[in-house]
């Protein structure tokens, strides 16, 4: 959005609220610099005593957070000795280079170094891996070479690198090495016209940036939520909030403060049912998309003519079939029904708590009679007894519903109000819970009751507690956990039902 590439702007009539959490790169880039000009890190002992000392100036930090900015400026200081080893030496010059006059400035977030011969390099970290970059435009490599050639520094630039450093693992890869003429052709051709489009670009297009928006507060385009999250006054500063959060965070809070918030390395330790429930979901949607109900025929053993396999292969196809077949059997797209919408984004913005609310609904359609019907699917091992079985497992019915019963027509506009339907499959067969939201008043007012108790404890906390358990053995982010649980048994011990857990939504790449 075209807001987010000018400096400083703000809507006249909202201001996002920011935390007091410090800025986990911030921090980290703070303690780089001081560490560049600390002669102790010469040696180990040295190294880690100036560490120490430093990351202790940041008392705020959430203690996971600081066992990974420790960890990450070591990494950051042997891929600064592995670059000076392979390109020769540079020294840091400063943070965010920035040319053009006041107003019309274009600034790289990132360290700027040079040598004493002309080399000029910005390095752009990653809170993961280096990635090295196929586009021969990768845009912020464009922008960045253009910017560190335009620098006003004592020794004019003769090399411009671009260099990406992974904090996770000390990983570097040179994504563009040219000299300043090839900088500026490169600019001109790739750069220039991308800078131009964001600042002139003038609608809104609802998606994931939205959770970190400045204007989300006084969008016209998302949906009204006022009141959806229950609460009576706005928690501590601005945030955005999915049923996968609420979901995470009753688990542990400290697991999505790291996992989610923080966008710590996470270990794959994704689970059978979610790595089952990923490759269904794949398939749904591209079935939906075609409009038409899903038949046998599209499930039939692999082979067989007319089989839709959409892009899984043949390897997913089998394990996702039986479960696929059971799903064709109460495919709810028959004639006179309109697919609506497969996977939509809807994000809203509830401002008695001051939270930006996103949801994605596995399909939304349009019944014959014109009503909006909000369809979310799970997998599991173990059929729900009934609705109230299904309500309590999956949190994404009260959300949903809770939605739906703030803004009636949030997910698609009819005279009547929605209704939210769970389609749980399992390989022996799959049932459809159905919740309407017109005559099921009293799960409206658990579903809201839900929502608020989950929301309540989220939106006040600002410490993010760990809750050791048996959880931690598949938790993913538990190598930068302090308080992480020893459970006898291991990863062999796993939970006896698998209900597919909450996928959330696509979150801004800050890695
Ligand atoms: S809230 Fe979303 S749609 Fe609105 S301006 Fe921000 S990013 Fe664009
Ligand atoms: S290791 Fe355990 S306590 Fe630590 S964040 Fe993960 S689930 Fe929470
Ligand atoms: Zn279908």
């Amino acid at each position: 959005m075209a807001a987010k590439a000018r400096r400083r702007f703000t809507a006249a009539d909202w201001e996002r609220r920011y935390g007091d959490d410090p800025f986990m790169l911030g921090v980290i880039r703070k303690v780089i610099v001081a560490l560049h000009r600390d002669e102790r890190i010469a040696t180990w002992e040295g190294l880690q005593e100036a560490l120490r000392e430093q990351v202790a100036q940041h008392s705020n930090l959430h203690p996971g957070v600081e066992r990974y900015v420790a960890h990450a400026v070591e990494q950051y200081l042997d891929a600064h000795d592995e670059l000076a080893a392979q390109h020769g030496e540079v020294r840091f010059v400063a943070f965010d280079p920035a040319i053009g006059s006041q107003g019309r400035e274009v600034t790289v977030w990132a360290p700027l170094y040079s040598s004493v011969d002309g080399v000029r390099e910005v390095r752009r970290l990653r809170v993961n891996r280096a990635r090295s970059s196929a586009e021969a435009h990768d845009h912020w490599a464009t922008v960045a070479a253009f910017v560190a050639a335009g620098v006003g520094l004592r020794v004019p630039p003769v090399k411009i690198r671009i260099v990406e450093a992974g904090l996770y693992d000390g990983s570097t890869e040179v994504v563009f090495e040219g000299t300043p003429d090839e900088v500026r052709a490169r600019y001109e051709a790739y750069g220039r016209p991308v800078i131009k489009s964001l600042v002139e670009v003038t609608d809104y297009r609802p998606g994931q940036s939205c959770q970190n928006c400045k204007l989300a507060g006084c969008c016209p385009s998302l949906e009204d939520l006022s009141g959806c999250l229950g609460q009576r006054r706005p928690g501590t500063h601005t945030r955005s909030v999915s049923a996968a959060d609420l979901e995470l965070y009753l688990k542990c809070p400290a697991r999505w403060y790291l996992e989610t918030a923080c966008r710590l390395p996470a270990a794959g330790m994704a689970s059978e049912a979610s790595d089952r429930g990923r490759i269904i979901h794949r398939w749904l949607a591209q079935a939906h998309a075609r409009g038409t109900r899903c038949t046998e025929q599209d499930v039939a053993p692999f082979g067989e003519a007319g089989v839709f396999m959409g892009t899984l292969t043949t390897e997913e196809y089998g394990k996702a079939r039986e479960f696929l077949a059971a799903h064709a059997r109460s495919c709810p797209l028959a004639d006179g029904v309109e697919v609506v919408a497969v996977e939509p984004s809807v994000y809203g913005y509830d401002e008695t708590a001051d939270v930006v609310i996103a949801s994605q609904p596995d399909l939304v359609y349009r019944g014959a009679d014109g009503r909006i019907f909000v369809r979310e699917t799970k997998t599991t091992t173990q059929m729900p007894a009934d609705e109230n079985d299904a309500f309590d497992r999956f949190f994404p019915v009260p959300w949903l519903m809770n939605i739906a019963s703030t803004a009636k027509d949030a997910f698609g506009k009819s005279e009547m109000p929605p209704v939210v339907e769970l389609e749980v499959i399992t390989p022996e067969g799959a049932r459809v819970f159905t919740w309407d939201l017109e005559r099921d008043q009293d799960m409206v007012r658990m579903a809201r009751a839900e929502v608020r108790q989950r929301a309540g404890s989220w939106i006040r906390d600002a410490t993010w507690s760990p809750s050791p358990g048996s959880q931690c053995t598949w938790c993913p982010v538990r190598r930068w956990c302090p308080d992480a649980a020893d459970v006898p048994g291991g990863v062999d011990g796993q939970p006896q039902v698998h209900d597919e857990p909450c996928a959330g939504l696509q979150m801004g790449v800050s890695d």
